[in-house]
């Protein structure tokens, strides 16, 4: 279900279409951003008479790479990497690296073209950018696992640097991966320079906060959502899918803020337990045992494990989606509601559809979109380039309250923009034309690049 779109940004969108042929996912980011955007042009000429929009949905540059690798078995195995360098106009390319089977070009550039417009909500200096591999690092050994990431780094560095690109961690991307993808770098560059990757572990770079920094944040923008209500975490039970990192710290957060969480997933289930998430449980199974979340049952025998389960049929009052994209569609969506959901803050990049995306907001849920909802990470990876530039560490409690604030000024700024272009309390519309102003006006200043 796609909304009425400007007439000129309706051939703008027929023209993606044309040339970025079969890359589903990348059109759907597209066609949600330039739907919002007709108000934007109206108010800004000069953002139609410079093509700011044609230009802001083509990359910079697009790079794919042959990634060659030997398993434990001294099998020789062949992958494909990307990184795509979207858009430079606020700073340094600054965005994840995905490894997961599912990864080919149109996700990339999806979750590329999305960054742009989350670095530029966090007020920031960075530009965006997305890469990855179709590596599936599950069932993996360490050992492999670093031969991958050597190999992968190996092409990757010429293309990065702290001034350039800098590349962070998302699906499959972990500590482990962004230790061994440092390693390589620094071996090939002979430079110890912290500032290429984000996402390092505490002893060589890493800023504290910065693993539980999504999750964080997205509970946080939520908590402000829900204070415009004069509402709260307290009390309020939750669902949040997924049982990775973006999972993991908003489970942790709501409970902080005194929500219970009833349900988490992966791609084969869900853990339903009404007594709330064990998350000790689950960060021993998920982060340091490796294992999957169906395991949890052997330890908590009054939870259930529901193969192959829907999430989202659990009744929540407030649902995280935090796994990946389109995970939540248009059927979910209406059964959230009718079951008295009156918050959704997405973790994950994209994991409403068009349908399910309509379906909150003619319901008048509380709406916040990933771009604004999960710019904490980025964010914070932007405290850790800071905290790297000055040779600096800062504490935790710092830290959290930096994150804070910015998801503070991120919601408002949404608020505003969206009151200000007619569609007061649609973050979707305030996230995208609040993010694409200020880029567009840097694009505007350096002239035709
Ligand atoms: P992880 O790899 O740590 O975890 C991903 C989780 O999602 C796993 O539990 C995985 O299960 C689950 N998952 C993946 N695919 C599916 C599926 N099809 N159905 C159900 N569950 C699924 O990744 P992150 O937590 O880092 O990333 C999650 C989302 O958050 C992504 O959309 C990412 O782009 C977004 N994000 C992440 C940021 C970060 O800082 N890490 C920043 C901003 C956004 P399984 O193990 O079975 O695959």
């Amino acid at each position: 279900m796609t909304t009425k779109m400007d007439v000129k940004l309706e051939t703008v969108y027929q023209d993606v279409l044309k040339r970025n042929p079969g890359e589903v996912e990348f059109h759907q980011a597209v066609r949600e951003v330039l739907e919002t955007l007709g108000p934007v042009l109206a108010k800004y000429p000069e953002f139609r008479d410079r093509k700011i929009i044609e230009r802001i949905c083509e990359p910079e540059r697009q790079i794919i790479f042959r990634v060659p690798w030997q398993d434990d078995r001294g099998e020789v195995q062949i992958n494909r990497g990307f990184r795509v360098q979207y858009n430079s106009s606020l700073g340094p390319y600054k965005g994840g690296l995905r490894f997961h089977p599912s990864v080919y070009l149109g996700i990339i550039k999806f979750l590329g073209f999305e960054q742009i417009f989350k670095n530029a909500l966090t007020g920031l200096p960075i530009g965006g950018g997305k890469g990855g591999s179709d590596f599936d690092p599950k069932g993996k050994s360490d050992n492999e696992v670093m031969r991958f990431c050597q190999s992968f780094m190996t092409e990757l560095m010429r293309y990065i640097g702290e001034h350039t690109d800098v590349p962070a961690g998302d699906i499959g991307v972990g500590g482990r991966e962004i230790g061994y993808m440092f390693g390589q770098y620094k071996r090939l560059t002979s430079r110890y320079e912290a500032g290429v990757l984000t996402g390092k572990g505490l002893d060589y770079g890493g800023s504290l906060v910065r693993t539980e920094a999504t999750g964080y944040g997205a509970t946080f923008f939520v908590k402000e959502m829900l204070e415009v209500r004069k509402d709260s975490f307290a009390g309020k039970t939750c669902t949040v899918s997924g049982s990775g990192n973006v999972a993991i710290y908003t489970i942790e957060k709501i409970h902080q803020l005194g929500g219970k969480v009833v349900a988490c997933s992966d791609s084969n289930g869900v853990i339903h337990d009404d007594k709330g998430i064990d998350l000790d449980l689950v960060k021993q199974l998920k982060e340091v045992e490796r294992r999957r979340i169906k395991d949890y049952v052997e330890y908590r025998k009054h939870a259930r494990y529901l193969p192959g389960g829907n999430i989202w049929e659990i009744p929540c009052q407030v649902a995280m989606p935090s796994a990946t994209q389109n995970e939540l569609n248009g059927k979910d969506a209406a059964l959230l509601v009718k079951n008295g959901c009156i918050a959704v803050g997405e973790g994950a990049n994209m994991p409403t559809t068009p349908e399910g995306a309509k379906v909150f907001l003619d319901a008048k849920v509380a709406y916040g979109p990933g771009k604004a909802a999960n710019a904490g990470g980025v964010a914070t990876s932007a405290l850790e380039m800071q905290q790297n530039a000055s040779r600096d560490s800062w504490t935790f409690d710092y830290t959290e309250k930096r994150l804070a604030n910015i998801m503070k000024n991120i919601h408002q700024n949404c608020w505003d923009a969206a009151e200000e272009f007619g569609a007061k309390g649609n973050y979707v519309v305030g996230a995208n034309t609040a993010g694409f102003i200020r880029v567009a006006k840097a694009m505007v200043a350096h002239g035709l690049i």
